[in-house]
Order: C-alpha cells, then sequence, then structure tokens
C-alpha cells in the first residue's frame, strides 16, 4: 500500500495527458503538494492508504487551467475606458491613470481581486506582466495561486521607475528574491518591440538566461506596430526580436496576431510558447491570430484573458470557448480547434507554452496538485452523451460556465470548496476597489474638463504661455513685398519655405479655446519636401486686445511637439468640429529698428482665398506689446502694405466667414 494524503474519488477525471486517458468514474491521490497517482477509482482507492477521501459527486475532475497572458492588478482599472483605440486606450487612459494611481498597494490589491476571480474562474496558474511585481507575487502566493510574474522593463518611466536601469535592478532584486518559491516563477518582461530599447531588449534576455527565467513579452499585437518595425527596420517584428537575440531564452510570446508563417517558424524553433488572446483581440479589433497555422506547424499555444480593462474579465471558460469559435469562423472550417485541442491550450499545451510542463497542465504522477472541479449537472449542461469520448470536451468548452467550477485546489491545497473561497474575502475587496474607482473617476473628471489638463496628462507637455503681436493685411502681388524685404532698413536674418496643413479642434466650451494641429513640410529651394515636422498649439480664443492700426494682441497657452497622430488626438480630444487649412508660408525672420519679427508671406490653398502678410512678434508683457504694436504697423508701411486691407481676424475666422458666406 502506498500512501497519500487525500484521494478525490467518484469523479470523471480528465488527465489531459499525452493520451487523453478519461477515467469515470475515476479517482486521483494527492500526497502533500503532489499528484501520486490517477486511474480507474477501484484501482487507487485499493492501492493506496489515506487519511482522507473526499466524494467528488460525479462531478469532472480535470488539470486547473492556465492563463497564458494577463495584467492581474489592471482589474482595478476595469472599464474605466472602453470602445477605444488601442493607442488612445493606452496612451491616453491607461498610462496616466497608471502613473498617477499605481502604488505597491494598488497592486496588491488589484491581485488579490483578480486572484478571487481567477480561483472562481479555475485558473490555478497565470503569467502576469505588470509594474511592482513582487507585490503582485506576494498577493498571489498569500492567495495560494501559482504563477509566473513578469516585471515589466519599458523605455518611458513607468510607475516603479523613472528610467529602465531602475526597472532592471528592480527585476533582478526581484528574481532572486522569488527564484526558488513554490508558487512564484519570477519573470523579465520587456513590454514589447516598439517600447523597448534595443539595449532593453539585451539587458532582459542577458537576465533571463543567467536565472533561467521565462521573458515575457507582446509580439505583433497589432497591424500598426508590424508596419511601423518594418519601415524602421525592414522587417518584421520576430526578424527583429530574433536579431536582438532574445529567443535565446525562454519567451512566452502575448498575441502574435500578426505573424507570417516564417515568423512561427522562427517562434517554434526558438521553442517560443505563444499565448493566444482571443477576447483582447476582439475587443481593441487587433485582428484574429492564426492558431489553426501555429499548432499545425507544432507551436505550444496557450490562451490567455490579457488584462482585465482590454476584456474585461479573468473568465477563461469564455476564452476558451472564443478560441475555438473564432478559429473556426476565421478559417470557414467547423472542424478548426475542436474541443479537445482547445482545452489541452488551456491546460497541458498551455503548460509547454509557458515553460511550467514540468509541473502543471495534466493530472500526471509527480506533477503538482492543481485541480478544479466542475459540476455539469446543471441545467444549461445537460443530458450528458457518451457514446463519444470527445463529448465531454465540448460539455466542458461548449456548453459549462466559469459558475459549473465549484472547487480549486493549488498545489494540494483547497483554495474554493463548493464555491467558497477559503483565502480570500471578496466582499472586503469588492468595497476596497470601490474606493479606488471612486479615487480614479474624481481624478478623470477633472483633466477632462479641462484641455490643457487632457494635453499634459499624455506627456511630453509643458505649458508655456505667450503673447502675441500681429497684424495681418491682404496683398494682392507676394513677389513685391519679398522684394521690399531686401531694403536698408530691414536685417533679413534666415527665410523658411513651408508646405503648412493645419487642422483645428474646436470644443463644445469655447474657453477651451482651440487645439491646432500643424504639419509642417520644410520645401527647399527645388520645391522638395526635405523634412516633416508636427506641432500641436492650443491657442486662447479670447483676443487680448487690440493696438491702433489693427495691430491684435493675442497668446497661445501650450505648444509642444506632436508626437501622435492626427487620428490620435481627435479621437482623445473628440472636438465638438474641425477646420482644415492649407496654405503655403514663406517666412522670414526680420530685425527692423532693433527688433526681431517674423514676416510671413502666405498663401491660402485650401481653401483657396489668396495672398496675405502677417507681420509677428512675441511679448510677455503688455508694455513691450504697445512699443512693437507700433513697430509693426509702421513695418507694413515701410513694406508698402498700408494702402491693402487690414485683417483684425486669424485665419480660422477668416476661413469660417468665407465658407459661411457660401454655404
Ligand atoms: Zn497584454
Amino acid at each position: 500500500m502506498n500512501k497519500a494524503n487525500l484521494i478525490l474519488k467518484n469523479a470523471t477525471v480528465l488527465t489531459m495527458d499525452k493520451q487523453f486517458h478519461i477515467f469515470s468514474p475515476g479517482a486521483v491521490a494527492i500526497n502533500n503538494d503532489s499528484i501520486v497517482d490517477v486511474g480507474k477509482e477501484t484501482d487507487i482507492i485499493a492501492k493506496h492508504e489515506t487519511d482522507q477521501i473526499i466524494d467528488c459527486e460525479g462531478k469532472i475532475l480535470m488539470p486547473g487551467l492556465i492563463n497564458a497572458h494577463t495584467h492581474v492588478p489592471m482589474t482595478l482599472l476595469r472599464g474605466l475606458a472602453d470602445d477605444l483605440r488601442l493607442d488612445v486606450w493606452l496612451m491616453g487612459y491607461m498610462m496616466p491613470v497608471e502613473r498617477e494611481f499605481v502604488s505597491p498597494e494598488f497592486v496588491r490589491l488589484g491581485t488579490r481581486l483578480a486572484c478571487a476571480e481567477s480561483i472562481r474562474s479555475g485558473i490555478t496558474t497565470f503569467v502576469d506582466m505588470y509594474y511592482f511585481e513582487s507585490d503582485v507575487a506576494e498577493a498571489t502566493a498569500e492567495a495560494g495561486l501559482r504563477a509566473i510574474c513578469g516585471q515589466t522593463v519599458l523605455k518611458f518611466s513607468t510607475p516603479d521607475a523613472t528610467y529602465y536601469e531602475e526597472s532592471l535592478e528592480y527585476a533582478e532584486n526581484f528574481i532572486k528574491k522569488w527564484k526558488d518559491h513554490p508558487l512564484i516563477v519570477p519573470s523579465i518582461a520587456p513590454h514589447a518591440a516598439y517600447t523597448c530599447t534595443d539595449e532593453i531588449l539585451q539587458a532582459c534576455t542577458e537576465l533571463a538566461i543567467r536565472y533561467d527565467i521565462p521573458l515575457h513579452i507582446h509580439i505583433s499585437e497589432t497591424a500598426g506596430e508590424v508596419e511601423d518595425i518594418r519601415k524602421e527596420f525592414g522587417m518584421p517584428v520576430v526578424p527583429y526580436l530574433k536579431k536582438r537575440d532574445i529567443f535565446d531564452a525562454k519567451v512566452i510570446a502575448a498575441h502574435c496576431v500578426h505573424i507570417d508563417e516564417g515568423e512561427m517558424r522562427t517562434l517554434r524553433r526558438a521553442g517560443a510558447g505563444v499565448a493566444h488572446n482571443p477576447s483582447s483581440n476582439l475587443k481593441l479589433a487587433s485582428g484574429f491570430a492564426n492558431t489553426t497555422r501555429m499548432l499545425d506547424l507544432g507551436l505550444n499555444v496557450g490562451i490567455g484573458t490579457d488584462g482585465p480593462s482590454s476584456n474585461n474579465d479573468l473568465d477563461m471558460i469564455e476564452e476558451i470557448r472564443l478560441a475555438s469559435m473564432i478559429a473556426k469562423a476565421v478559417s470557414g472550417d467547423p472542424t478548426a480547434l475542436p474541443a479537445r485541442q482547445t482545452l489541452a491550450m488551456a491546460t497541458s499545451m498551455g503548460a509547454k507554452a509557458i515553460h511550467m510542463d514540468h509541473l502543471v497542465g495534466s493530472i500526471v504522477p509527480g506533477k503538482r496538485a492543481d485541480l478544479i472541479l466542475i459540476d455539469i449537472g446543471k441545467v444549461h449542461n445537460s443530458p450528458n452523451f457518451r457514446r463519444s469520448p470527445d463529448s465531454i470536451y465540448s460539455q466542458v468548452i461548449y456548453a459549462a460556465k466559469s459558475t459549473d467550477i465549484s472547487d480549486v485546489m493549488v498545489n494540494g491545497k483547497w483554495l474554493m470548496r463548493n464555491y467558497t473561497l477559503l483565502t480570500l474575502n471578496e466582499k472586503v475587496l469588492m468595497e476596497e476597489a470601490q474606493v479606488y474607482a471612486d479615487k480614479i473617476d474624481a481624478f478623470l473628471i477633472e483633466r477632462e474638463q479641462s484641455v490643457i489638463s487632457k494635453l499634459i496628462a499624455i506627456g511630453g507637455a509643458m505649458e508655456e504661455e505667450s503673447f502675441e503681436v500681429q497684424a495681418k493685411v491682404r496683398i494682392s502681388n507676394p513677389d513685391l513685398i519679398i522684394e521690399s524685404l531686401y531694403q536698408d532698413k530691414i536685417e533679413v536674418i534666415y527665410n523658411r519655405h513651408y508646405h503648412e496643413y493645419d487642422t483645428y479642434f474646436y470644443f463644445e466650451d469655447e474657453n477651451q479655446g482651440r487645439l491646432r494641429y500643424r504639419e509642417d513640410e520644410f520645401i527647399d529651394a527645388k520645391g522638395e519636401v526635405t523634412n516633416v515636422r508636427s506641432r500641436l498649439t492650443l491657442i486662447g480664443v479670447t483676443r487680448e486686445g487690440s493696438f491702433d492700426r489693427d495691430v491684435m494682441l493675442s497668446r497661445s497657452r501650450y505648444y509642444a511637439p506632436a508626437t501622435h497622430s492626427l487620428r490620435f488626438y481627435r479621437e482623445y480630444f473628440e472636438p465638438s468640429r474641425e477646420l482644415d487649412i492649407e496654405k503655403d508660408r514663406k517666412r522670414y525672420q526680420v530685425i527692423y529698428q532693433g527688433v526681431d519679427f517674423y514676416v510671413n508671406i502666405d498663401t491660402l490653398i485650401e481653401p483657396n482665398l489668396g495672398h496675405f502678410l502677417e507681420v509677428k512678434s512675441r511679448t510677455w508683457s503688455r508694455e513691450d506689446a504697445m512699443k512693437k504694436s507700433k513697430l509693426i504697423a509702421d513695418l507694413i508701411e515701410y513694406l508698402g502694405a498700408s494702402s491693402e486691407k487690414a485683417e483684425i481676424q486669424d485665419y480660422p475666422e477668416i476661413v469660417e466667414n468665407f465658407l459661411n458666406l457660401n454655404r
């Protein structure tokens, strides 16, 4: 007789082993943290002496589910911002809120909330990527779950590090601290090719190899990411990463939505695992990962929920079902990803994909006792057919719900018994989570009230207030004005030629001013575009004043290079309307009477409104403005344009009036 602490009997045991053995009625013998035997109930009971036998009442007993990619603390950001494009969602909402709120306390609470939800969903192992990962690890271990915890490294500053060197240092200490823990596998997570530098990728790879830990990274999640890498480096993401040697490490590659067959082969040869995230890819419209082809080529593909703010839950049963159904719909082949194979992706194959199949993923003697019980005796799952051995797998993935999971064990320890969580108090966690949600709501409400604070929230932004005195006159012959710029009393310091595309955003609340997105094309002497630059300017709507001879004083409140696309700003700021203006600009910096001025000779192309002379100068006081306004009027006269029609409107106003007249 062998000794076991516990025997689970009277179950339909899905072992998910190589031969997909099913035992019904079957039993599993457990000693301490490990499975010691599995088989027919009568055999197991006959072979083992035990302290305790639990009757599973005909439920399904199977390996716990593996969530191959997630960001667990983001439970606290669930539902914060939805129905947005990935960049607006990430750069406009997630990252600014994370910079403000993510702390060790935030991460612990979010992790505990995620652990409660994960246990209820039958997850016994998850693969995480976030900040303050040591706190994620601690909260996870306390809840009794198993996890690969990946410390994120990014080229931007993060909630836990100003510079990436700090992230790496944090990561190394974290790895050393958790290396031999029974439940936690520390890991390093360079976020993605487009958010890391060569240096970061190399340092992370080196760390992963030195400590023999998995390297967790997002790969080719969106078509845009692949396009950008291809444009800059002339190759798609997987070869780009291969050149930087990251596949020398044990890689867990999240998403892989836009990879070709060659890239799939590279991943397989490198022994990398893929984490497929169907809900997240659907919700963010990232596309459809070709899992059928990956599996045909022999890649190990696991299934992940991704973070609970792009999903928005940690329901693995739903994820498994979607993985199967999407593969069928996309390939037009209902035999694609059958139930048994898809369930393997969340168990035995998932374990291989995350480099943990020596410990988890199937009910095999010697592996850890990470087990779940599913009650399929409910109305939505009856009756039962047993003619085909595969029908039990269909029941689990097509009919069962995560709410049918009644019991969960990790490392030989019960975390849920008969639907009751044993290591976490959900009521308290939900109350604490609500306190955070209220705080984050208040923060965003305040931010959304002002275009300026929204600008500052997306980073790289400085508020800078400057005043401008300017005058504008319509001219009929620009060449004459240009000629007269080269007279005795004027010194031309430099001149440039641009083609300018301006888009003005208007807001419901007019006091917010107008936000201008400007793309400047630099034109050389041959008339060719040599360079393009984009800038954002927030222009105060109120005219500060005007002086004699129609010289205006205005101010711009904010000025910065535009690092995102026009489309990004449009979706982020949600202007109530827009106005486009295209013009040709010859710009001269001149000194007149000892004072610096800009002289612009503009031709409005779209709409076609003719030529304008604009004279401007920056100023910081009203007194200075007064002095300069007089000089501006003189300069216009000196240039021979004083008899032309003065405009007391800026270009958007001129264009608006024109459009209104022609409507
Ligand atoms: Zn992710």
